[in-house]
């Protein structure tokens, strides 16, 4: 079996190896069992259900939240030569139709679809008559209502189990508190799975936090720091990232907003810009980012305190994925806690769910505030123990200095 799915990564997506994890994963499945894997951003979680999908044959479902995303993995599928299919509202009824067709027929090995789709009577009566093989739940975070990103169209996947009663499921996260991941295993899996979780660390990207005083121009002095780089910038507000962007053209730098206000062709083109050309400076909203796999981001710089630490580390989480020296960048002041607080308390929410919102703030603003090495900060939350790591802000400030600061120090003191 293990030849086999080798075979499979080379002939098909044409790599030698599989990354950490993938192969665990992969042979888990193969063995029937369901699981809920946990691997960062970047970690290559597609592969994990791609590679048994075609070792097994049959039909594996892909349960994906966002259109685009799925739009994008059926065409990089079928580059690849591989029979994938997604139906969708964006479709119009004859490509709908057609890739009925092709999936009833039992051509189509993988097939995408959104939660409400796959969630009606109708689909999964006519889903029950084909031969599943595999069922795979990507961004399966969004099922906890204590996660950072609930939708309730997630919610009703906790049926499948039972729908599909010999058909391994597989859930995909990167986003991995202790209370998330108890809540995606016992809403989908009644709690028995094999959980693997993956280690979190991105050692090159460089950690540091700067008081925020004057955002502009702090944004600024960051980015001329690495000229002719691609970078996203994080912005609380729609408009605040228009102003933003604007005023780093004004200054020379080739920068273009993004955020769910704009007209898709506007975000389209931006998106476009950014991922085919090099020193793109992207200043975004949140809307930007999910499944966004560019190698060369050199920076992703928060003006804003991020919504929690699991969105804090999947939204640095898009530098440095090619493995060079990247850097996470944050503008932190007390204005922004004041801000996080009132939306905590404006939404419409149960007293429970309040509680649990400030306390995942409590620990971002910890985050913020600590001393100690950040990574080990960060790293700890997910649950993993980690040495100092000599690459963040804390670090580097109690590193001796070879300016003579440190042997000044010594001299004034004695
Ligand atoms: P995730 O969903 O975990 O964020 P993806 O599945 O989008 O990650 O994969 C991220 C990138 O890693 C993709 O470009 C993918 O082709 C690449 N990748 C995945 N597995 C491997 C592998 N075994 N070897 C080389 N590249 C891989
Ligand atoms: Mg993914
Ligand atoms: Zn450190």
């Amino acid at each position: 079996a293990g030849d086999h799915q080798r075979r499979v990564l080379k002939d098909v997506f044409g790599f030698d190896d599989f990354r950490p994890g993938q192969a665990a994963v992969i042979e888990a499945l193969l063995a029937g069992r369901h699981v809920l894997a946990v691997m960062p951003t970047g970690a290559g979680k597609s592969l994990c259900y791609q590679v048994p999908a075609l070792v097994k044959g049959g039909l594996t479902i892909v349960v994906s939240p966002l259109v685009a995303l799925m739009q994008d993995q059926v065409a990089a599928l079928r580059l690849a030569g591989v029979a994938a299919d997604t139906i969708n509202s964006s479709l119009d009824r004859d490509a709908n139709v057609a890739a009925w067709r092709r999936v009833a027929s039992g051509q189509t090995r993988l097939l995408y679809l959104a939660p409400e789709r796959l969630m009606t009577e109708r689909m999964l009566e006519a889903l029950s008559r084909l031969d599943v093989s595999l069922i795979a739940i990507d961004e399966a975070h969004c099922i906890s209502q204590w996660g950072p990103a609930f939708r309730r169209e997630y919610e009703d996947l906790s049926r499948l189990r039972g729908l599909f009663a010999d058909v391994p499921i597989i859930a995909l996260t990167a986003t991995a508190d202790e209370a998330t991941r108890a809540d995606i295993e016992a809403r989908l899996f009644a709690g028995r799975a094999e959980t693997l979780v993956l280690g979190f660390d991105r050692p090159n990207i460089k950690l540091a936090m700067e008081t925020k005083q004057d955002s502009k121009r702090q944004l600024l002095r960051f980015v001329e720091r690495h000229p002719g780089k691609s970078g996203i910038i994080y912005c609380l507000s729609r408009r605040k990232t228009e102003e933003m962007a604007a005023f780093l053209e004004k200054n020379g730098v080739r920068a273009l907003p993004y955020h769910a206000g704009m007209s898709k062709e506007a975000r389209e083109a931006n998106q476009n810009a950014f991922m085919s050309l090099s020193g793109v400076v992207m200043v975004a909203t949140i809307a930007f980012g999910m499944g966004i796999d560019k190698p060369d981001v050199a920076y992703v710089f928060h003006t804003d305190l991020p919504g929690s630490l699991e969105a804090y580390y999947q939204e640095i989480g898009r530098a440095g994925r090619d493995g060079r020296p990247a850097e996470a960048h944050m503008l932190y002041g007390a204005g922004d806690i004041r801000t996080r607080r009132m939306f905590i308390d404006d939404e419409d929410t149960s007293p429970e769910h309040k509680r649990r919102a400030h306390r995942r703030l409590d620990t971002l603003i910890g985050y913020c505030e600590t001393a100690q090495c950040r990574r080990q900060v960060l790293l700890g939350y997910f649950g993993e123990e980690a040495q100092a790591c000599g690459n963040c802000d804390n670090c580097l400030d109690q590193a001796p200095r070879a300016d003579g600061s440190a042997e000044a120090r010594t001299i004034l003191a004695a």
